[in-house]
């Protein structure tokens, strides 16, 4: 986190706004809640982040729960400065924080309230920054920090609205990130926004093996139900590839783990496929190290020796790694990048440490 601006677009005077009496709008059977939060703005520029591109988080906290998930520290962040300026009580702070830490992310869900009004002034700035030659240079990434196709989405419909009002301009750049097969609901949008903007969605999955995913990734979809989001998105036209973040050292970087991969994703229309190696920030190690080490014990003390010092893979395994993919990239018919220096991990990770072995 850089600045005075998270990556949820709260500034710390923002943080008054979540008031002690926490609307609650929904809630699960098992626990999960989610209340109301009304942010000034909800788009950040790279100026506020630290990063390369603009990027817009409609949801904070993720009921997807991936073990590998960096965006934990933004929920932290929010609640914790919430509770250092006193607008929650040391009991609310102690439920919004979780017994370690971690927990409250996947549980306690804030679900941006007045977004169309902050996002309006939002794209004012925006536009008065970047200057109508530059736009397309210069994107817009949805998604950054949660999911915006999580479970939430199919009530609150959040990150419809925002598709709906960005589907009014032109020349805009735009990338979505999503593990859900709900983003193929708003097809009709996407189309519309793709007609006058520069338009990339991409289905995060790491694995076609279901059994695998569980292990890893507590309440996400499974990937035949995103390869076939995927392929609804580009059966209707849609600019749709797969993303593969992270790359798991010894996990999923053998060659028939990402042939598998590969090859869904060239079944499923994909445009594009992008991967790197997982990052090992500090708030990613808590939770993943303990799942590593319940699932796959044989790797870790190779995780520990290989991130002792670093949240970054090696930059041998890296370049391997890079290589590997391109050789992919062309065998199944992609274009071919530099993994996810070119187009996401520069992109996406400004706060966080990254992992690779
Ligand atoms: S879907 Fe994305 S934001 Fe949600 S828990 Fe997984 S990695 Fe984090």
């Amino acid at each position: 986190m850089t600045g005075s601006r998270d990556q949820l677009g709260l500034t710390l005077s923002d943080h008054p706004r979540i008031r002690r009496s926490l609307p609650v709008l929904d809630e699960r059977l098992r626990g999960t809640k989610f209340v109301s939060l009304t942010p000034k703005s909800i788009l950040n520029s790279p100026q506020q982040t630290g990063v390369d591109f603009w990027s817009l988080n409609p949801y904070v906290g993720c009921e997807f729960g991936c073990s590998y998930c960096y965006a934990r520290y933004a929920h932290r962040y929010v609640v914790e400065r919430a509770h250092d300026t006193g607008t929650l009580s040391d009991g609310e702070f102690q439920e919004f924080r979780g017994p370690h830490g971690w927990e409250a992310f996947e549980r306690r869900i804030f679900v941006k309230d007045q977004l169309l009004g902050a996002l309006e002034a939002d794209l004012r700035r925006y536009y008065r920054s970047i200057g109508p030659s530059a736009r397309q240079s210069v994107p817009i990434v949805i998604g950054t920090a949660t999911d915006p196709y999580q479970p939430a989405e199919r009530r609150f419909r959040l990150t419809r609205l925002i598709l709906e009002r960005l589907a009014r301009c032109e020349g805009l750049n735009i990338g979505i990130i999503t593990k859900s097969p709900l983003v193929a609901r708003d097809r009709d949008v996407l189309r519309r926004l793709q007609d006058s903007n520069d338009l990339e969605v991409y289905v995060s999955l790491i694995s076609v093996d279901g059994a695998l995913i569980r292990k890893i990734e507590a309440r996400s979809p499974l990937p035949a139900v995103r390869l076939r989001a995927l392929q609804r998105l580009t059966a209707a036209g849609i600019n749709a590839g797969l993303i593969v973040a992270p790359v798991l050292p010894g996990i999923t970087d053998d060659l028939s783990h990402l042939e598998a991969l590969f090859g869904a994703a060239r079944g499923a229309g994909a445009r594009f496929v992008h991967a790197g190696p997982l990052r090992l920030y500090g708030a990613v190690r808590e939770r993943f190290l303990p799942v590593l080490g319940q699932h796959f014990p044989e790797l870790e003390e190779r995780y520990a020796r290989a991130y002792a010092r670093r949240s970054n893979a090696p930059r041998g395994y890296a370049t391997a790694l890079t290589r590997r993919i391109k050789r992919l990239q062309r065998r199944y018919g992609f274009p071919v990048n530099d993994g996810m220096q070119d187009r996401y991990e520069r992109r996406l990770s400004p706060t966080q440490g990254e992992l690779a072995l």
